[in-house]
């Protein structure tokens, strides 16, 4: 990685201000749901306390539409982080306000605070100069770890690192290893899985994709697009006509560029989008005028797994089926289990893919399960992310 890192920086007594993804999903009770987000933060919080920083922490949470909302108060973030750290962190009643300001000042080393949700501005989204500046004079460095919101250029992610040295922490340090070194010197054969809803959403993924890989294998709701793109009937599948001819293009790249695209020979087709709908296994060329399909068949399993089996780097984004629902489920089940059983790195970027993963129980299995949905959609679209490229170059 070109960026600096909290390793670069001196921070003994100084006031360091990190950006976190804290975004977490609360229950209507104030519970916290899941606090992998919250964990993925340790390291770095620990490795400013132990380095004798004063640690002011910062992040959004939900879209509180800036404006102060309680639904929206990190309060249940500070009170989790604590029990994580096994310290107390204090909470901030506001962001840039009086109180902020003061419990910033008197803040002792290896102490930490954790601001009001940024979000309750709306300088925050806007990337507002003038609010970056006031989240800066409150510290001496500036340290972005959210990865889950680099994609995203507001004051908290970029505009602050105007105003202060402004280094990476270590999940951004993690996320970017991963996904960079499977992207630019990925361990061969190199496989990507790709599915989801949408070609549209995915448009930037496949084109970079399709310069790296040896293999691309396509599931998912956007697999339909392609059958047409091969004169297929889809029924009522999911259909993007607008990207017909993205998918003809993509086919074209992949046969000049020599990748291995492959394409679900069979899928469950059912009547309906809904878990007891009729359903039944269809090969590709089979799918009847009133169904839809929402999962990949058995054959295409199998052959997806025996590519990713034989793989030495798989990065995988997008689910194979609606896999919300049990009775589709089954073809992201088990290109999860094909990849936790694959000896190479593997990787899994996209928020609803790592829903998925961690659900189904195989998130350890993974070498890494991206933190940000978004942030990891953009980079394997090859884009640099703006809460990246505002940190200081090593
Ligand atoms: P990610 O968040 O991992 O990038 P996407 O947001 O692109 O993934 O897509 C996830 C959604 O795609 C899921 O909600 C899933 O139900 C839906 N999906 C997958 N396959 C199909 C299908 N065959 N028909 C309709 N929806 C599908
Ligand atoms: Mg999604």
């Amino acid at each position: 990685m070109d960026k600096k890192t909290v390793r670069d920086v001196d921070v003994s007594g100084k006031k360091v201000i990190v950006r976190c993804d804290f975004n977490v999903p609360i229950d209507d009770g104030g519970n916290i749901t899941d606090d992998t987000r919250i964990s993925a933060s340790l390291p770095t919080i620990r490795y400013l306390c132990e380095g004798g920083a004063k640690v002011i922490l910062m992040s959004h949470l939900g879209r509180p539409k800036g404006k102060v909302d309680d639904k929206y108060s990190l309060s249940p973030v500070a009170k989790r982080l604590g029990e994580l750290l096994g310290t107390d962190v204090l909470m901030a009643d506001d962001v840039i306000g009086e109180d902020a300001a003061k419990k910033a000042s008197e803040l002792a080393e290896e102490q930490i605070m954790l601001l009001e949700n940024v979000r309750f501005h709306k300088e925050e989204t806007e990337n507002d100069p003038g609010f970056a500046k006031k989240l800066a004079d409150m510290a001496d460095i500036y340290v972005n770890d959210a990865f889950g919101a680099a994609h995203r250029a507001h004051a908290s992610t970029a505009g602050i690192a105007k105003h202060l040295p402004a280094v990476a922490g270590f999940l951004i340090e993690k996320e970017l290893k991963a996904l960079g070194q499977a992207l630019e010197n990925p361990a061969r054969p190199f496989t990507a899985v790709l599915g989801g809803a949408k070609v549209s959403s995915k448009i930037g993924v496949i084109s970079n994709l399709l310069d790296r890989v040896d293999n691309l294998l396509i599931g998912g709701g956007m697999a339909y697009t392609f059958f047409k793109a091969k004169g297929l009937n889809v029924g009522k599948s999911l259909l993007e006509v607008d990207h017909i001819q993205t998918a003809v293009k993509a086919l074209e790249d992949a046969k000049q560029k020599g990748v291995n695209l492959v394409l679900p020979s069979d899928v469950v087709v059912a009547t309906a989008f809904n878990n007891d709908a009729k359903h039944h296994t269809v090969d590709a060329e089979g799918i009847p005028e009133q169904y839809m399909g929402l999962d990949i068949g058995d054959k295409t399993i199998g052959a997806f797994r025996d590519i990713i089996l034989g793989s030495a780097t798989v990065v995988w984004n997008g689910p194979m089926g609606a896999f919300e629902m049990p009775n589709f489920a089954k073809g992201t089940r088990e290109v999860a289990e094909a990849m936790a059983r694959c000896g190479g790195a593997t990787i899994v970027g996209g928020g609803d893919s790592a829903a998925a993963v961690k659900r189904m129980g195989y998130a350890d299995s993974m070498t890494h399960v991206s933190t940000g949905g978004g942030a990891s959609l953009e980079l394997l679209e090859g884009k640099e992310l703006p809460g990246i490229a505002a940190l200081m170059n090593k």
